[in-house]
């Protein structure tokens, strides 16, 4: 079932997410919504506060990213099926020189801007199994994770942006908020006025 995305002024997305047990109900049935969630959108991560539910999970899948001719072919073959659940996560170090990809999110659709993150980083979480990993991820992929972490500690990457451009894009956030967007997913806009 293709759930609505959350867009950019709910609170949902400035909350710090909880974490969840392993008898969460029905968690592969959420699991299995939120990857066609993502997949229909074209996103290539989704977390849950995205979808309105305020809990320390997200997905991952950057396989559309392989398809990229930017991108050698070594860093497309990594890209390629490289498919997760993170459950309950912490990013326990984050290493590197900061790099600036330009980054997007399906709760601010048209809206894309350089981000600084550091390239390498080591997480814990727990798959889809409630099995326990601790990870290191570089580049694109730590990059994804990155920006889908932010999201269950309530962060956005427009959050991340220097002040001149985020007064650079407030009006058009604002029309996000109010639902004035054409996107071609479903979606929930917090200040859109109801329909009489
Ligand atoms: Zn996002």
């Amino acid at each position: 079932m293709i759930l609505p995305i959350v867009a950019y002024g709910d609170p949902v997305l400035k909350r710090k997410a909880k974490e969840i047990s392993q008898d969460y109900p029905n968690l592969e049935g959420l699991l299995e919504n939120m990857f066609e969630t993502m997949y229909n959108a074209y996103g290539v991560g989704l977390a849950a506060p995205q979808i309105g539910l305020p809990i320390r999970l997200f997905l991952v899948d950057t396989t559309p990213f392989s398809e990229d001719e930017n991108f050698t072919e070594e860093e497309k073959n990594e890209l390629k099926d490289f498919k997760r659940v993170f459950i309950n996560a912490t990013i326990l170090e984050e290493e590197g020189d900061e790099w600036a990809f330009n980054e997007g999110c399906l709760s601010i659709p048209d809206v894309r801007e350089d981000v600084f993150r550091q390239p390498v980083i080591t997480i814990e979480y727990y798959d889809e199994n409630f099995k326990k990993h601790t990870e290191k991820f570089n580049g694109l992929i730590a990059r994804v994770i990155q920006h889908e972490y932010d999201h269950i500690e309530g962060i956005l990457f427009t959050d991340k942006l220097s002040s001149f451009k985020k007064r650079l894009i407030k009006g058009k956030l604002n029309n996000i908020s109010k639902g004035k967007i054409n996107v071609d997913y479903r979606m929930r806009f917090p200040d859109q006025k109801k329909k009489r």
